[in-house]
């Protein structure tokens, strides 16, 4: 039987501003967090939705809460996540942003460097004091993909990773198939080879059940 869980999801890019009208994102289309979050409501889960700006509309029946940058997630993420059983944070938290964000439009002819700083990693912050509930993180890479998910698996503390890759003839944006992997904390791959992401939605749901029986069996020993 299904359990019914409290989950949370994130989903989309963030935007880091500059000034009030340029930013720093990346091409996140937010399909597969979306894809998820319909996933587990069709499952009955509860479904929280905190999503970075995509041209996506919500599913009915969820909770959906928008934001902008990084430490507008980390706020939103940091309230929802400790009532829930589980994360899942597909979302593309852009790494940099400007050191502040400027009142008025930069001026090129003045700013010939920018210093970037980094944004705070949401989802090993959240991992520090997670208990049992599980978290599955995202990771999208140019090379050595499934190596690197192992590392962020161990860095960020993670019960596990979907590992995905970009390359010319592979190009895992919006709404189309894709070959992804599961891994685990063992550093086991499960490849799923040129699924759609509503496929590896449902997939990814099941493999978080499990996930959510192990930890629950772990600390009731
Ligand atoms: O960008 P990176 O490959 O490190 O992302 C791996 C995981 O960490 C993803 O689940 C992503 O949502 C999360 N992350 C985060 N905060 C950041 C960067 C990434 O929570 N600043």
């Amino acid at each position: 039987m299904t359990p019914s869980l409290n989950i949370l999801i994130t989903a989309g890019p963030t935007r880091e501003m500059l000034d009030p009208v340029r930013f720093l994102s990346n091409v996140s289309t937010g399909h597969m967090g979306y894809a998820i979050a319909r996933a587990a409501k069709n499952r009955q889960y509860q479904v929280t939705l905190i999503s970075g700006p995509t041209a996506l509309k919500p599913p009915k029946g969820i909770r959906f809460i928008s934001i902008g940058n990084a430490w507008e997630m980390r706020k939103a993420c940091r309230r929802v996540f400790p009532k829930q059983e589980a994360l899942i944070m597909t979302a593309a938290v852009c790494d940099f942003t400007a050191p502040s964000t400027s009142l008025h439009k930069i001026r090129r002819v003045k700013t010939k460097k920018f210093i970037l700083k980094q944004t705070p990693d949401i989802v090993a912050g959240l991992a520090r004091s997670k208990g049992k509930r599980v978290i599955i993180g995202f990771c999208l890479e140019t090379e050595n993909w499934l190596e690197n998910a192992k590392k962020k698996i161990r860095g960020k503390k993670l019960d596990g990773i979907v590992a995905n890759y970009y390359s010319k003839t592979h190009v895992p944006f919006g709404d189309r198939k894709i070959t992804t992997a599961f891994v685990d904390k063992k550093g086991n791959a499960r490849i799923l080879k040129n699924q759609s992401k509503t496929v590896i939605a449902g997939k990814l749901l099941g493999w978080l059940e499990e996930l959510v029986k192990i930890n629950s069996e772990k600390r009731s020993k």
